[in-house]
């Protein structure tokens, strides 16, 4: 294919602080991105050449886009698979509709992984209360029953101890879709993220530990304390899942590694990812830049890392503590511009940069 040169228009789906970072690494490169979201206030935009805001079925609003940039990616994978079904008729979408559709519904993504012969945690679709009282004769508890859609940072998620537990789990999710997942007996989580290009060319950071608190990613740490067979294993996994899918763009598939030495996958994220933001400061290639150079067919550049780190994000209130932030030399400090911090709301994170081991 021929690349999309620099001062070309790279079309982001979704305006969050992830759209924000992929829009500045863009501009470095030379490219203006042009936003699509439909929230007024998008982090993105203030740092975008361009924006409309529009809801995700605007058929008119989504064609008047494609005509203004090269190519389309997403930053945020609950984009409404039909809205990059209608872009692709204009332009690429990198990722692919089908792309989108298997990670934005937990079940499509456990079969899929299921079919790709990677290991993940035992599951059964959840479509009624009747589902659910199979699953727990089946799977045995505890359990969690998710939602097939929309889940994130924890939400739309309930943990089953005992199986009177369950008629009160199913209300709570009200009827939604489901699956009912074993709970995994994890001694960490980990994720790796992989950049794969329309060619086929194929490069993937280090694994990282991923510390969570009620659900909300914490705190990540690069590299995952792990021997060096495990994050070979743990990269050959993600590697494999980018190619099983055909991927064009970034992945971010998030594991678990169990208590008997097994390594399960949770998740997929076809987007730059939380635990990616670490390579901003210590890694030659962000994944924001990387991100831009696979969906335009750029040569993608080195993931290597040229320190280990530490990412906190800065949660809700923690962001007022910016300005002792800015006076330790060893942390580099990034804030999204979000107007409330809301408990919880990722309002920005800050990466200390740590001597780089083996
Ligand atoms: P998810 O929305 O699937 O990423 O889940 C959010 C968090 O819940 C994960 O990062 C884990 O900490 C926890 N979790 C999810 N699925 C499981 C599972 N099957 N067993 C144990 N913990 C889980």
């Amino acid at each position: 294919m021929t690349p999309i040169a620099p001062g070309a228009a790279i079309g982001i789906l979704g305006g969050g602080q992830l759209g924000r970072m992929t829009a500045l690494a863009a501009a470095r490169l030379g490219y203006r991105t042009h936003i699509y979201a439909p929230e007024p206030d998008a982090p993105a935009a203030q740092v975008a050449a361009a924006f409309t805001c529009a809801p995700y079925d605007d058929r008119t609003s989504l064609a008047r886009f494609a005509e203004e940039v090269a190519v389309v990616t997403v930053e945020f994978e609950n984009v409404p698979e039909q809205a990059l079904r209608t872009l692709a008729r204009f332009r690429p979408t990198r990722p692919s509709a089908d792309v989108l559709a298997i990670a934005q519904d937990r079940l499509a993504e456990k079969r899929f992984l299921a079919e790709t012969g990677i290991a993940v945690a035992p599951f059964r679709p959840v479509d009624g209360p009747r589902d659910l009282e199979r699953a727990v004769a089946e799977l045995g508890l505890p359990l969690l029953l998710k939602t097939r859609r929309f889940g994130y940072d924890g939400k739309g998620q309930r943990r089953l101890d005992r199986a009177e537990e369950a008629e009160a789990a199913w209300r709570d999710l009200k009827g939604a879709a489901a699956i009912a997942e074993r709970v995994v007996d994890f001694v960490m989580e980990l994720s790796v993220i992989t950049a794969r290009a329309p060619d086929g060319r194929i490069a993937s950071y280090v694994p990282v530990e991923n510390r969570h608190e009620g659900g909300i990613l914490r705190t990540t740490l690069a590299p995952a304390p792990l021997a060096a067979e495990r994050r070979a294993e743990a990269v050959a996994i993600a590697e494999r899942i980018a190619l099983a899918l055909r991927l064009e763009g970034l992945l971010a598939v998030e594991m678990f590694l169990t208590r008997d030495g097994r390594i399960l996958v949770n998740e997929l994220a076809p987007r730059p990812h939380n635990s990616g933001h670490w390579t901003l400061d210590a890694c030659a290639t962000s994944q924001f830049e990387q991100l831009v150079r696979a969906v335009c067919g750029l040569p993608l550049g080195s993931p290597r890392r040229l320190f280990d780190a530490r990412m906190d994000n800065l949660l809700g209130a923690e962001v007022e503590g910016w300005r002792a932030h800015l006076e330790d030399p060893h942390l580099r400090l990034h804030l999204y511009g979000k107007n409330e911090a809301r408990p919880g709301r990722k309002m920005g994170h800050v990466t200390r940069l740590l001597p780089l081991t083996a």
